[in-house]
């Protein structure tokens, strides 16, 4: 867990009544959310972005079906009323109410009697993990189909005939997605997304809705830095989407956090961005380190979720994800079993936390100038070095002295690397400082002329 206190990040969520209140809001949200038969359009996506209205106020905007972006289009609408599996007896042994996943996302409509031998190839299920529904789609392709346990598909009379039908319906419609635009005082913009098209499946993809609309909450109460643009879109789809209908302004994205997978009972883990060591990496890794806590490595890969599109040869946006219980990485992942027992609240508060971690030193964020780069300018004259000094690192058995050592130390670094171009998380990095105790440093420095921001960043 993240410390708490003026050694670690001021912002994060650790008084024990407002983390009481967090617990019981999470819970509240994942309950409400969870059943909703999202998918990448329809009524799922548009009754999960008013949800989320509720608890915090953004921008919904919609694109309509047919629109060209780059090499894809904006699909039809797709929308489904019921869908079950009937035996000659009449009972539903499939039925998209006791389930959404039990419809491949994207079915189109049937209402017909079919043998098992016809009915069969339109069966999907897992074999390895035979309590599991599988989660499927096929939105670029039309065809219909069920998913259902290995176990439910063993009890199927292979000589029965079944009653198949599912009401769903295509239409010239929208796709919905939404946006927030927090500003700041530098030029620098970052990223927040998520996506909002899964049915119910919790760690992918509820946690990632539900944390990202607590940290829009969070960063609307700070006094910012840098400018922040959340988005919640259709994965894929919706990122393209998003991407051709605001190129210029997503051109200059200085980095992304990609919300997903966050609330699982396991590991953190980190997925890079494409590029391994941008700024985003080097913060989030040194967050983690600074508090202690052990985060499992993952290198860029193209498969994934939509920092495929966003970092990509036109835009190269870096982006990173940081995980609890990363997608792929575990065994429920996309089946039924990724469900509410599988994530928690006290889970999706630790990664609320951790973000807001990361988001803070990323709001520490600026390269410096020293205003005295011809030699290591004299501290002594300025009050900031000892009066009586011999070797400072020596003397510095413990107590005052250590601190003042210490102290020194920070104000050499961040002097040492007052380059212009080097960052304060390549100095933490470089040093074992934190950016906390570098930050300190540079207030210092600022305050006594040595030193001066460069760029826009203000
Ligand atoms: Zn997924």
């Amino acid at each position: 867990m993240v410390k708490s206190g003026k050694d670690n990040c001021l912002m994060q969520v650790t008084d024990p009544s407002v983390r009481e209140k967090y617990l019981v809001e999470i819970n509240s949200l994942f309950k409400k959310l969870f059943p909703l038969c999202r998918s990448i359009t329809g009524q799922g996506v548009r009754d999960t972005l008013e949800l989320l209205k509720g608890v915090e106020a953004f921008t919904r905007n919609d694109i309509s079906s047919g629109t060209d972006c780059y090499d894809w289009r904006i699909p039809q609408e797709w929308n489904i009323r019921e869908a079950y599996i009937a035996d000659e007896a009449g009972n539903r042994i499939i039925d998209f109410q006791q389930n959404n996943l039990h419809v491949v996302s994207y079915s189109a409509a049937i209402d017909k009697q079919l043998s098992f031998e016809d009915l069969e190839p339109h069966l999907h299920t897992l074999p390895d993990y035979p309590q599991a529904i599988p989660y499927r789609t096929s939105y670029y392709h039309e065809t219909w189909g069920f998913c259902l346990t290995y176990e439910q598909y063993l009890k199927m009379d292979r000589k029965g005939t079944y009653r198949v039908r599912i009401d769903s319906k295509y239409f010239d419609g929208k796709l919905d997605y939404g946006e927030a635009l927090l500003k700041g005082k530098s030029d620098k913009e970052f990223l927040i997304h998520t996506y909002c098209c899964h049915p119910s499946l919790a760690n992918d993809n509820l946690s990632g809705m539900v944390l990202w609309i607590l940290l829009l909450r969070e960063l609307k109460k700070r006094d910012l830095r840098h400018n922040y643009r959340f988005v919640i879109v259709p994965e894929s789809i919706g990122s393209i989407a998003y991407l051709s209908q605001n190129e210029a302004a997503m051109q200059k994205i200085a980095g992304a956090l990609i919300l997903t997978t966050v609330a699982g009972h396991g590991a953190f883990g980190y997925k890079q961005t494409y590029l391994g060591n941008h700024l985003i990496d080097q913060i989030v890794t040194q967050t983690f380190r600074e508090a202690g806590q052990e985060l499992i490595r993952y290198p860029f890969d193209v498969s994934g979720s939509d920092e495929k599109h966003y970092s990509c040869p036109y835009f190269r946006i870096p982006a990173g994800t940081i995980t609890k219980n990363k997608y792929y990485e575990y065994r429920e992942y996309h089946t039924s079993m990724d469900n509410l027992d599988f994530v928690s609240a006290e889970a999706l508060l630790q990664s609320l936390n951790w973000h807001l971690a990361v988001i803070d030193n990323l709001e520490r964020m600026r390269t410096y100038e020293s205003l005295h780069p011809y030699s290591q300018p004299m501290l002594g004259k300025r009050g900031l070095y000892p009066k009586v000094s011999g070797h400072l690192k020596q003397q510095a058995g413990g107590g005052v002295e250590k601190d003042v050592a210490r102290r020194v130390d920070a104000l050499n670094w961040v002097l040492f690397y007052g380059d212009g171009k080097t960052p304060l998380s390549e100095i933490a990095e470089r040093s074992g400082f934190s950016m906390q105790e570098l930050d300190k440093a540079v207030q210092t420095l600022l305050e006594k002329n040595l030193l001066r921001a460069v760029g826009g960043d203000k």
